[in-house]
């Protein structure tokens, strides 16, 4: 099946709008907080969350400038792997994924469905993954892959950041902060450019330390081209690291899904939640705020966490 550039745009043209949820709760009353859950997770079952965002141009670009293989990079539990092999058998790409580290068989449920997908597994070691970027590695994987359109680790570019920032338009309620996750900060990014300076967002880091700082300074160059200061980077609940977790976020992810009927997956939003409530709990926001939380999806990789769960 060719790629079809119409096929493409009428799929994004035709996403329904996504649900707002407002929680209700004991804590949120006392507290004075409105807290709202904008269900990104419901944009697509496969191409979920913020994926869906990311890709979006990605593809539109792929597919006008004739490409019919997407390359990409990922972990071995990556939500963007997941995406780009869903998207490439919805559209027609041919989909290659090069795999930080070893193979390992059985493949976990991630890249198990990525197969089924079509995507075309290669391992990169550490080494190898670390200069994925570099000039030279890109033009020796084009010699080995051919003419294929490259997207970045997390699908993190200029044109991921544009469909990050279409999120701001979309939205209908008022609120004073926005919330959201932060992987490679792309998400982040985009939404600071779209929001233009005004509310505040807070920006929870699902890795440990406080690089994204300037990480996200630097992506906002490819989209607004302003500073923003209207956020804060939130780098309490990592929970030990990217994809770390503990017994006690699974006990909040399961208290939060049967409360407010969402679920969550524990390397983003399950951290996210967790990190707001916390904040809402020690007073971090003032009576009355109204706070938005970006649910970005990523609830494939909860087929990996069986055990924890
Ligand atoms: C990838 C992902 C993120 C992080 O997005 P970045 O743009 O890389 O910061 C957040 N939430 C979910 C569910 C994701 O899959």
């Amino acid at each position: 099946m060719p790629v079809s550039l119409q096929a493409l745009s009428d799929f994004f043209k035709n996403i329904p709008s996504v649900p707002v949820q407002k929680l209700e709760s004991e804590l949120l009353n006392e507290k004075g907080i409105e807290l709202y859950v904008r269900r990104e997770d419901l944009l697509h079952p496969e191409v979920s969350g913020n994926k869906c965002r990311k890709l979006k141009y990605n593809l539109l670009a792929a597919a006008e400038q004739n490409f019919d293989t997407l390359l990409t990079f990922g972990g071995a539990f990556s939500n963007h792997i997941a995406a780009v092999a869903a998207a490439g058998k919805l559209f027609g790409f041919k989909t290659i994924g090069l795999i930080r580290g070893e193979e390992h068989f059985p493949l976990n449920p991630t890249l198990q469905k990525a197969t089924e997908n079509g995507i075309e597994l290669h391992y990169l070691d550490r080494e190898a993954y670390r200069r994925k970027n570099a000039m030279e590695f890109q033009k020796k994987l084009r010699k080995q892959f051919g003419e294929v359109y490259i997207i970045p680790e997390g699908g993190t570019n200029a044109l991921a950041l544009k469909g990050c920032t279409e999120i701001i338009a979309e939205i209908q309620q008022n609120f004073d902060v926005l919330c959201c996750s932060a992987g490679t900060g792309g998400t982040a990014a985009g939404l600071l450019c779209g929001l233009n300076n005004e509310k505040s967002m807070l920006v929870f880091s699902a890795l440990k330390g406080d690089f994204l700082k300037d990480e996200i300074e630097i992506l906002t160059q490819l989209c607004g081209g302003k500073t923003y200061r209207n956020w804060t980077l939130q780098t309490d609940y990592h929970f030990g690291g990217y994809a770390k977790t503990k017994p006690e976020l699974f006990a909040f992810m399961q208290d939060f899904e049967l409360q407010f009927q969402i679920p969550l997956e524990p390397v983003y939003t399950g951290k996210m939640f967790f990190g707001l409530f916390d904040l809402i709990r020690k007073n971090h926001f003032p009576a009355g705020t109204k706070i938005l939380a970006v649910h970005t999806g990523g609830l494939q990789g909860n087929a990996g966490f069986k055990q924890e769960f």
